[in-house]
């Protein structure tokens, strides 16, 4: 598994440019891309094979109101062309989530003390930034994972891709007068009711 901090990542409006029929990635975009680059490369990060799963917490630099999807392909790209793993079509899961910046508490004023003492204030100046979790996955052996509920739609841990149910909507079904239960979920085959 790997956990890395990144910087907060260009939207795609500034990775990518389009210049006539070509797309060519931006300054910032080349400059986002050499940072993670740097960064793996001095953490000594080896490429990831095989199906991956990847969890990002995104910091946000401010309170503007921001999309977390437009910054997603600019950060994988940056992954991938930095060496994190293979090729981003590895990805069989990927979570984001974004994490709003605390409401900035006024400066603290310095005691006598502190002044006397030479002190500095530090000027915390908000950065945003991406901790992205990489994992190697066994999709056989590990389907486990978060899912969506499709009744209740809340996220519970489901046992693989068709499990989509979680226990408390299945328990609420099975104690469902017997009417409904025979008229919601009746057994049939081929399409006919038993
Ligand atoms: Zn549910």
């Amino acid at each position: 598994m790997l956990k890395l901090k990144l910087p907060y990542p260009p939207t795609i409006n500034h990775y990518w440019r389009h210049v006539g029929q070509r797309v060519l990635i931006s300054k910032k975009g080349r400059e986002y891309r050499a940072d993670v680059s740097g960064y793996l490369h001095r953490k000594g990060v080896q490429p990831l094979e095989g199906p991956l799963s990847v969890d990002i917490e995104l910091h946000m630099p401010d309170r503007r109101r921001r999309d977390i999807d437009n910054v997603l392909k600019a950060m994988l790209d940056a992954l991938q062309w930095g060496g994190a793993f293979l090729d981003d079509n590895q990805i069989v899961r990927l979570a984001i989530e974004k994490i709003v910046a605390e409401k900035k508490a006024p400066p603290k004023r310095r005691t006598k003390a502190e002044i006397a003492a030479g002190v500095q204030r530090t000027a915390d100046k908000p950065k945003g930034q991406a901790i992205v979790w990489i994992a190697e996955v066994d999709v056989e052996r590990h389907a486990h994972a978060n899912r969506i509920c499709l009744q209740c739609h809340q996220s519970f841990e489901s046992k693989g891709p068709t499990h989509r149910i979680c226990r408390d909507c299945k328990h609420k079904q099975s104690k469902m007068p017997p009417s409904v239960v025979e008229a919601g979920s009746g057994k049939r085959r081929n399409g006919v009711p038993m």
